[in-house]
């Protein structure tokens, strides 16, 4: 029904997450219909991503293409660098360092295990926290104390968590996870700051 080029658009943008065919149709009228520089900023933020950007080589974290290995997080001394919050995803670490209350670093997986899956997922990054932390480990001023998983309270969240207690235990690591305030099947990302600070204080250690 539509050109080409629109059509290649909503398959495109389609694939996004919330994102369905009608929305991208919308989307590609809406612009097609809008300012040209609109578009073009639009492009150059796509290229940005895939060419300016690439992830910290200790957290896993996104950092500006500019010849640092390291994010900003990993990169200061002032930050405490004996615990280490485990994440599911960027935006997550977002909504945490807004809340104010954490000064530590940060790992992010990449992901969470499917409730549908019983497999392993591959694409998460759990062997380069085990060897991030073995590495900190035979550098005794360096040793992490604390590892908090801060994981939403979800079918998925709980899994992950789980597998990442059995995982770290042999390293006798204090684990902690994240605790009250958020209900059960929340999302990190979405948590306030006063609930999500809130949620810090009071996790509990898993032994
Ligand atoms: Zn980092």
């Amino acid at each position: 029904m539509y050109p080409k080029p629109i059509k290649d658009f909503i398959d495109n943008f389609s694939k996004l997450p919330g994102i369905g065919p009608r929305q991208a149709a919308r989307l590609a009228f809406w612009l097609l219909n809008g300012e040209k520089n609109i578009r073009e900023n639009l492009k150059k933020s796509l290229e940005g991503l895939s060419k300016e950007i690439k992830t910290c080589q200790r957290c896993y974290f996104a950092i500006e293409n500019n010849g640092n290995d390291k994010c900003h997080f990993c990169d200061n001394s002032g930050r405490d660098h004996k615990t280490i919050c485990v994440v599911e995803k960027e935006t997550d670490l977002a909504t945490i360092e807004k809340s104010g209350n954490y000064k530590g670093l940060y790992h992010v997986l990449g992901g969470l295990f499917s409730a549908l899956d019983t497999a392993i997922p591959k694409n998460l990054k759990m062997p380069e926290l085990i060897s991030r932390l073995e590495e900190n480990k035979k550098n005794a001023s360096k040793g992490v104390k604390e590892i908090i998983l801060a994981l939403s309270p979800t079918h998925e969240g709980d899994l992950t968590a789980h597998y990442l207690e059995r995982l770290l235990k042999p390293l006798k690591i204090k684990i902690t996870r994240i605790g009250r305030g958020l209900p059960y099947g929340a999302d990190v990302e979405f948590a306030d700051a006063q609930t999500l600070s809130g949620a810090l204080d009071s996790r509990k250690e898993i032994k």
